[in-house]
Order: C-alpha cells, then structure tokens, then sequence
C-alpha cells in the first residue's frame, strides 16, 4: 500500500453501503484515526477489520498529528474515518489533511456515502447548482441572520439539522423564504424509518409538528434556490417564450429571447419553469 493518508468515507446507516475498496483500504492500513473509537469499532467488526485505530478530532492535541506523520514517515499507511459518511464534511479532518500534506505526503480519497449527496439526489429539487451550509447556527439571532442571507440564493441549499431543532429550523426558514417555498426533509436516509418528503416550507412544517416521529433520528433539510421575479415578463415576450420552448431547450430559449428584449437570462429561465406545459 502507497504510504499516504486515506480519507476513506463510512456508511450513512445502512453497513452495507460500503466499497470492497475501502474495506481493502482499512484493512491494509497500518493505523486507523477514527472521529470516535468506540463508535468505529461496529463497522470495523461488522468487516472484521482488525488493524489498530487511535482517536483523532480537529481539537486532538498535536501528538495525534504527530503519531499519524510518524506511522508515515515509517512508509506506513493511515486512514481516516469518522462516526459516518464523508470525514470532513461536518466532520473532523480538516486539520489533518492540511497538516499531512504540508508535511509532503499524498492524501488520497476513498469516496462513499455523504448524508447531502444522498438527500440531494433523491430530493427532487435542482441539482445543477447546489449550495452545502451544513448546521445552521444553534443561538436564534444567529441562524436567523444566515437564513436571511441565504433568502436570495439561485442554487438548491443543502443543510443538515439535530431532530430537537427541526421544527424551530423549518419555522425560521418559512419566516426568511417565505412559507410557499418548496423544500424537503430527507431524514434516516438509508435507515428503516427513510422519508423523503418535499412540499412548501408550511407543509413540511405542518408535516413535522403532527407527528414527533417526524423529530427524531437524522436529518438533512433541501431548500428549492429564490426564483427571480418574472413579473417583467409581459405576455406577449412569455407566450414568444413558452412557443421557442416546445423547440428548444429552456435554458437556449431563454438565451435566445434574451438576445432579442435584454431581459435577464435567468428570469427569462425561470419564468419558464414556472409556466412549465404539462
Ligand atoms: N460526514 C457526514 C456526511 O458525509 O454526511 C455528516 C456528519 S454530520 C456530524 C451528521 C449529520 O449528517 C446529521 O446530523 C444529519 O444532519 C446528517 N446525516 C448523517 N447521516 C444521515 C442519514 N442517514 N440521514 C439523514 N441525515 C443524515
């Protein structure tokens, strides 16, 4: 094995979403730095895997750094992984990896499963363009004043949320977005209770507030990106419009009566998903 870091991703729930390649990886490592030992050794006997596994989190004091450049420098091989899904993604690694590649060593990615990735595939919403802003911030104030900057964003907005503040979280997000914005909860992706829900932030709260299973266990939050205001399309320009987009792509027609009325692209775009013929 090539002495380097592997920042090697775990299961989301279900321990079957592993690759043959990643088992191969812990197995062949000289050491394993896992988020949380005790929490790593399921999977690592679920795969009998029996190499040895220290703690490392970004607040480990430098001798874990130190260890891990250690086992390198002796032509060893490390992985990281944490409690589930991709290390550093709301996750501890970042410092690591920083550290192990300023030192010289590659660092290398056994990719996997990620909660985001997952909930973003499933969600329905756009995926062309997506925003990840991983836990919003716990103090109101706070999560208040990154959801009203977030409150104009183009590109789906990805958060991931603790079951006690879910319903707090979709209230404030209904406040700042508007309740008729489309949404979903993706929540145990991969586990035995999934949901995958979408409809407007007041459904989805009216979802969660009737039913407490609903607050309970793992949860990503998908916020459909701000529309641009179409009310500059007039009818004669939208029905150009609607006619151009039985011919073409969206995307060209609206580039197309761009050209012709200086209107903006993307309002020109999204007037179309919003008039979209069935
Ligand atoms: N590194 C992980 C990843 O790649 O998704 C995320 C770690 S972060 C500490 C944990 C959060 O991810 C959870 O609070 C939840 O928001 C989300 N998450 C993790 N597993 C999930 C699952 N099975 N279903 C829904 N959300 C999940």
């Amino acid at each position: 094995m090539e002495s380097c870091l592997y920042v090697v991703a775990t299961p989301i729930g279900n321990l079957d979403d592993f690759s043959v390649r990643a088992v191969d990886i812990l197995r062949g490592a000289d050491l394993i730095a896992a988020e949380d030992t005790r929490h790593s050794q399921r999977l690592l006997q679920h795969y009998a895997i029996a190499t040895p596994v220290m703690a490392y989190h970004d607040h480990s004091d430098d001798r874990a750094v130190g260890k891990i450049l250690a086992c390198l420098t002796g032509g060893g091989a490390v992985a990281l992984v944490s409690d589930a899904g991709t290390p550093l993604i709301s996750d501890p690694g970042y410092r690591l990896v920083r550290a192990i590649q300023d030192a010289g060593f590659p660092v290398r990615p056994i990719p996997g499963a990620c909660a985001a990735v997952a909930a973003l595939s499933v969600s329905g919403l756009a995926t062309d363009r997506f925003l990840f802003e991983g836990f919003l911030p716990a103090r109101a104030a706070a999560r208040d004043s990154r959801l009203a900057g977030l409150a104009g964003e183009a590109a789906t907005v990805i958060f991931y949320e603790a079951p006690h503040r879910v319903l707090e979280s979709l209230a404030a997000m209904a406040a700042a977005f508007g309740p008729e914005r489309e949404a979903v909860l993706a929540r145990e992706v991969t586990k035995t209770f999934e949901t995958i829900r979408r409809g407007s932030l007041a459904e989805l709260l009216a979802f969660v507030s009737a039913d407490d299973n609903q607050q309970k266990g793992e949860i990503v939050l998908l916020v459909a990106g701000a529309r641009a205001n179409t009310s500059e399309v007039t009818e004669e320009v939208g029905a150009l419009l609607r006619r151009l987009a039985r011919e073409l792509p969206a995307k060209t027609a609206a580039a197309v009566v761009a050209d012709h009325t200086g209107l903006r692209k993307r309002v020109l775009y999204d007037y179309l998903l919003a008039h979209k013929e069935k």
